[in-house]
């Protein structure tokens, strides 16, 4: 499979064998418990919805093929993230997490874990990268959610390892057609499928994919005793989206090639950043290490209230939070928390036509500036 394009694998990673009479993708199927065999659930067939699902499997199976290691599917990003960090940490242990990393993810960190004696070190992703003696975990997240930075995996992993640490890499920004963390040296790649991956703003998913049977019988052990699954349904809908994810990826990254122009252009925008950008910071690590450069682009107006001027100017970019959709957002990212200039806004373009998003952009922001 890995010989193959990339939208040759969306399509087919993980699909059963044909059979004829059955249709080419399966339907949910939708179950709490299963007829189990008289004998009792030793004999192997899916038992209960928590445990087994064989939508949830197709779904998996497809993941598991595009990151290089065996997957598993949770209720939320957040929920897999999680998975991993209970299944690894210990009373005592240390964390080494991004400091500019996933807002969520640093308020469990600092307030769960620190309860249970668990001790973060929060470090940004560009670096530098202090000593890794003691810590237990090293979580990566490249390109980091909100700034974009990006760091180098195959530089950090093998530190990490030498001090005896485990590494995972949240891998919502990239996808699994941008980068394989797997493949980078780390040991595992979480990431949120509410974002590109399923791509269509409908639904709420995580996952986690990796080589060590020791963790993935770990994190299965604590999903089913966590509870934090997702639905046959939604398994089914990610399944149907993830089939097109090369075509949207392809169109998104071609739009904000397109408007990262426009933006650098604009006298009231400053800082823009998009890892394909030449000039950007990321650019180096991430044309060495990215097989492609997500539809995430970061800029600056002056003042919340001039990002709300070209909200409201703008008729095809969406006032939402999340990205990877097939509609362009922006979402003014200090609202939520995170530590960014009020003006700062990440922009996550859509599939829309390039033309009708730069003309419509440029159109906000000249009444922007207009006041
Ligand atoms: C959205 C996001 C998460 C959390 O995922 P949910 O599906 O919202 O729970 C984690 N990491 C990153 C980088 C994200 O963007």
């Amino acid at each position: 499979m890995d010989d193959l394009g990339d939208s040759t694998r969306c399509v087919h990673a993980g699909q059963p064998a044909a059979v004829p009479g059955q249709p080419l993708a399966p339907g949910p199927v939708f179950a709490a418990p299963f007829h189990l065999h008289p004998k009792g659930v030793e004999s192997g067939a899916d038992g209960y919805g928590r445990m087994d699902s064989p939508s949830r499997r197709l779904l998996e199976s497809a993941i598991g093929e595009l990151e290089g290691g065996d997957c598993l599917v949770f209720g939320s990003g957040q929920a897999a993230i999680n998975a991993l960090l209970m299944t690894v940490l210990r009373p005592g242990d240390t964390l080494m997490m991004p400091s500019d990393g996933y807002y969520s993810v640093r308020i469990f960190a600092a307030t769960t874990l620190a309860e249970l004696g668990i001790t973060t070190v929060e470090v940004p992703t560009a670096g530098p990268y202090p000593s890794m003696d003691g810590v237990r975990l090293v979580l990566l997240e490249s390109p980091a959610n909100p700034g974009l930075d990006v760091v180098d995996i195959t530089r950090v992993a093998p530190a990490a390892h030498a001090a005896g640490a485990l590494v995972a890499v949240d891998n919502t920004a990239a996808t699994p057609l941008g980068q394989r963390p797997l493949d980078l040296g780390a040991d595992v790649s979480v990431a949120s499928a509410t974002k590109a991956i399923s791509g269509h703003s409908d639904l709420i998913m995580g996952y986690v994919a990796t080589r060590s049977p020791e963790l993935l019988a770990g994190m299965t052990k604590w999903r089913t005793l966590a509870g934090g699954i997702s639905s046959p349904f939604d398994a089914w809908l990610a399944r149907r989206s993830l089939s097109t994810l090369d075509l949207r990826l392809r169109a998104q990254t071609a739009n904000a090639a397109a408007l990262v122009e426009v933006l650098l252009a604009d006298p009231l925008v400053t800082g823009v950043r998009w890892p394909g950008l030449p000039s950007d910071p990321s650019f180096e690590i991430a044309s060495r290490q990215m097989r492609r450069i997500p539809g995430i682009v970061g800029f600056t107006l002056p003042s919340a209230d001039h990002v709300e001027q070209f909200l409201r100017h703008s008729r095809f970019v969406a006032a939402a939070t999340s990205f990877g959709g097939l509609h362009t957002s922006a979402d003014r990212r200090e609202q939520w928390g995170d530590s960014t200039p009020p003006g700062f806004v990440r922009l996550s373009c859509g599939i829309e036509d390039a033309a009708d998003l730069v003309a419509d952009v440029q159109r906000a922001l000249s009444a922007t500036r207009a006041g």
